[in-house]
């Protein structure tokens, strides 16, 4: 068993305490883990503080060429970490491999851009003055990740935290932490100096808590869920760090009888059952207009039994294990208690059968489609973060809007219509931050990511993680010899 430390100014540093961490689709387990006290998080915010002051200084052309560096290295690293993330989270190797892992250096390239070219504006008075704005690094920046998608996740703040000056502590979550350790070392072995980019491990309440609290940490940014995000920001107010939350979602899928059924139905499938349906912008309410809501959950629930789960190694595996026995637990008690909420159990909600005996101990769960749903029902309210899809009928537009936004989270919304104009006053008038016409969810790294609503304060991507991770300044000068009044003269 592989024995994890943190990562402190460049060095692999032990706690007291450690926890262990398994394979959540045999149950082996994986590895031993420091477990940071408060103590360690300060030596790792210290870490932070004593490197922020010569990479702050550095210029952006040669920070932008160690981000390039670092997504180099981890593209000669895709295979091992994508194999690590498929073992410590039961994310398909298929999706970690092709998708999610290549996305984290993309993710260091993109912002390496951004870093070299921001901009300021000039705001001059008549002919006397000019304002001028400049961007600079906020500091020490503390990224609390959650389990679901750990090396994308990290790297999507890691980024534009690093490429903009700042230095970082990144705590990832106790489930899955292991990808963040092997970020810690590719980090080095890039050139990026120790200190720049420092890991911790341990529990929430603990390490996440003492990130919060800390006076040097100048901004935090966390992923995770809505309750969290709202402990967190009651903790950590009295410090006035700033905050961006990226929280959970119950986002609707809007279906219009006149769209392209058939692509309506890949990417609602896919929008709910990929990433083992731990996913913060799965669509997971998909409302279905009345005169084909018969046709189209049909057609739902058979492709839904048609999808193979198991072993997340095996190439043509699509779901694998839920994170944690634990989450297994509350994904199938949303189930039971949707079924006592008066919603029909169309297909899944059981473990799958014939899982081959090295799985024994998987937290595996069906597919699971749960039709005659309610809006007012918790299994339309809350967030499962499993692969169970809720599908409603509503009557015509007015209703589809009502009932969308009728939910506490706003992230992202889906809006399948032939019509249009209908599609845009949709999703116009539908509260989420993303929403997607026609379309699956596609990342442009230019656009804002962020939720309404429970599901978040504040934008992360393109220039508008410039907002989290820089300081505005504005800077006023004077030409000529405006007057001043002489007092005391
Ligand atoms: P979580 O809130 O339980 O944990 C997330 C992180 O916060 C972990 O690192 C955890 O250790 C830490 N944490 C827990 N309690 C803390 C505390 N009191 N103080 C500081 N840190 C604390 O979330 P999770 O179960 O790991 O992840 C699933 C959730 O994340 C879902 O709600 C999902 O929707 C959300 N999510 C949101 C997005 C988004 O961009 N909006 C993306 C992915 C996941």
């Amino acid at each position: 068993m592989d024995m994890i430390g943190h990562r402190i100014a460049g060095e692999v540093v032990a706690s007291a305490a450690t926890f262990t961490v398994e394979n959540p689709a045999t149950g082996e387990l994986l590895a031993e883990v420091a477990e940071a006290s408060a103590e360690d998080v300060d030596r790792a915010v210290r870490a932070a503080c004593a490197a922020f002051g010569a990479w702050g200084r550095t210029p952006a052309s040669a920070r932008a060429a160690a981000m390039r560096r670092l997504a180099d290295v981890i593209d000669a690293h895709v295979e091992e970490i994508a194999r690590l993330e498929t073992r410590d989270t039961g994310l398909p190797i298929a999706q970690t491999l092709k998708a999610t892992i290549p996305r984290a250096a993309d993710n260091f390239r993109f912002f390496a851009e951004v870093a070299t070219r921001t901009e300021g504006h000039t705001y001059p008075v008549d002919d006397q003055f000019l304002n001028y704005t400049q961007r600079r690094p906020v500091g020490v920046a503390a990224l609390i990740t959650p389990w679901n998608l750990p090396f994308m996740l990290a790297t999507w703040k890691l980024a534009p935290a690093i490429a903009l000056g700042n230095t970082a502590v990144l705590k990832p979550a106790e489930l899955a932490p292991l990808t963040a350790d092997l970020l810690g070392r590719l980090v080095l072995e890039a050139g990026i100096p120790p200190g720049v980019v420092n890991v911790v491990h341990g529990r929430g309440e603990v390490a996440g808590d003492a990130l919060v609290c800390h006076p040097d940490v100048n901004v935090l940014s966390f992923t995770g869920e809505t309750t969290t995000g709202r402990t967190i920001l009651g903790r950590g107010g009295p410090t006035l760090k700033r905050f961006s939350m990226e929280l959970g979602g119950k986002s609707p899928v809007v279906v219009f009888a006149d769209c392209d059924m058939e692509r309506a139905l890949d990417a609602a499938l896919f929008g709910i059952f990929s990433l083992n349906g731990e996913r913060c912008t799965a669509g997971s309410r998909i409302l279905v207009e009345e005169s084909c809501y018969a046709d189209f959950a049909g057609r739902f629930v058979a492709r839904a039994r048609r999808l193979t789960v198991g072993d997340p190694f095996a190439e043509q595996t699509l779901l694998g294990p839920l994170i944690s026995a634990e989450h297994r637990e509350k994904v199938a008690g949303y189930v039971e208690l949707g079924v006592r909420e008066g919603a029909v159990l169309a297909t899944g909600g059981g473990r799958p059968a014939g899982l081959p005996a090295a799985l024994a101990r998987g937290h595996f769960l069906e597919p699971t489609v749960l039709v005659g749903v309610d809006n007012h029902m918790r299994i339309a309210q809350e967030e499962i973060f499993g692969p169970v899809a809720c599908v409603l009928p509503f009557r015509d537009e007015a209703e589809a809007i009502r009932l969308a936004n009728d939910v506490s989270y706003g992230l992202a919304a889906y809006v399948w219509a032939g019509d249009a104009g209908r599609a845009h006053r949709v999703a116009g008038a539908l509260d989420a931050g993303m929403v997607f016409i026609n379309s699956q969810n596609v990342r442009d790294l230019r656009t804002p990511f962020g939720g309404m609503k429970a599901s978040g304060i504040g934008r992360e991507g393109g220039e508008y993680s410039l907002e989290v991770y820089t300081e505005l300044k504005n800077i006023c000068v004077s030409f000529g010899r405006h007057p001043i009044p002489h007092w005391g003269a």
